[in-house]
């Protein structure tokens, strides 16, 4: 019951930021001249749903202006993003920088299929892999898992590679090694609390729903650290260090910032898309920075240049005309 409520108020919160309806009384003009735009995140407890719907926010506002009219969908994360835009069914995602990287290369779940049509707009907030466990399951490191029920993520997830890749670093193939589940992150702090899983992997911005539900439970858990990194960060260049503050979570176990690695969410679309479209978000995400950084705590770190690292594929025409006219370029 806790949980229900607190998934509505997580919905309700977002439905404020920027998925409201269109209002009834619009004229059949504004109708006609309206381009509408889906934006694909990820699940309601995560950060790119509320990324997704601060976007949209600032857009249309400009409706008048430039006749757009933003939309977010809930989606199984940048996998499917990334999908989905090459297949013409979104125009715009968030997609996890590793992500970006491998479809843009033709690697991991794009091997030899290389998404030449993927366009980068700009780059967001920093992400973490991150691995939640029950306290009385006895984890404290990646290879602690050895033997355990652990949720890797479902397939159109971003964390599921990054799962895979963290595994295998500390030794552990994911098929033989542990127990492992595919559900999307959304069901995964719930299946925690109801003793059915040992931990769950999500790559996420913190603080998000998705942690702050799986640490209130009755069931203690601990963030576990993946220190093991030297390595996976020499292999695939699109890893870096990073950790998950302590005291964001004060349910969680943990007493002092907890090591891991991660990598960036990226705001991604298709070079099929219009140059006008793609300028327009471009120049409003931009040019009200101050009050899109308020949107989301997970935002407390970007600054206009941080928006533009992170990126592999090539810019896209429309948002690097708002790039070289407010000289960022
Ligand atoms: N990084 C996750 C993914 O790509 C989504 C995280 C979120 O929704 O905030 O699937």
């Amino acid at each position: 019951m806790k949980r229900l409520v607190f998934l509505s108020a997580i919905l309700l919160l977002t439905l404020a930021v920027g998925c409201s309806q269109p209002a009834s009384d619009e004229s059949a003009e504004t109708k006609n001249k309206t381009t509408f735009v889906t934006i694909g995140t990820g699940g309601i407890t995560g950060v790119y749903y509320p990324t997704g719907g601060a976007i949209a926010k600032i857009v249309n506002k400009k409706r008048d202006e430039y006749g757009i009219r933003a939309t977010v969908e809930s989606t199984g994360g940048s996998v499917f993003n990334v999908n989905a835009i090459m297949a013409g069914d979104l125009e715009f995602g968030v997609v996890q920088s590793d992500r970006q990287y491998q479809a843009i290369n033709g690697e991991k779940e794009w091997e030899g299929n290389a998404q030449s049509d993927l366009r980068a707009v700009f780059s967001i907030h920093p992400e973490s892999v991150t691995v939640l466990a029950a306290v009385d399951a006895g984890i404290k490191t990646i290879a602690d898992l050895k033997g355990k029920h652990v949720n890797i993520g479902n397939p159109g997830s971003g964390q599921r590679g990054n799962a895979i890749d963290a595994l295998e670093a500390a030794g552990l193939n994911w098929e033989t090694d542990i127990k492992a589940e595919s559900v999307k992150a959304a069901e995964a702090p719930g299946l925690l609390q109801d003793d059915r899983i040992d931990a769950f992997f999500y790559t996420v911005g913190h603080p998000s729903g998705a942690f702050k539900e799986a640490t209130s439970g009755r069931r203690k858990t601990r963030f576990v650290s993946i220190t093991d990194t030297d390595e996976l960060i020499k292999k695939f260049p699109y890893y870096a260090k990073s950790y998950i503050p302590a005291g964001l979570y004060p349910g969680a176990a943990n007493e002092e910032d907890n090591p891991t690695f991660g990598v960036k969410a990226t705001f991604c679309t298709s070079a099929k898309v219009s140059d006008d479209v793609v300028y327009a978000i471009t120049k409003e995400v931009f040019e009200n920075f101050e009050d899109f950084k308020k949107l989301h705590p997970a935002y407390q770190v970007l600054t206009k240049k941080s928006m533009l690292e992170g990126l592999s594929a090539p810019i896209h025409a429309g948002a690097m005309k708002y790039y070289k006219e407010a000289g960022l370029m």
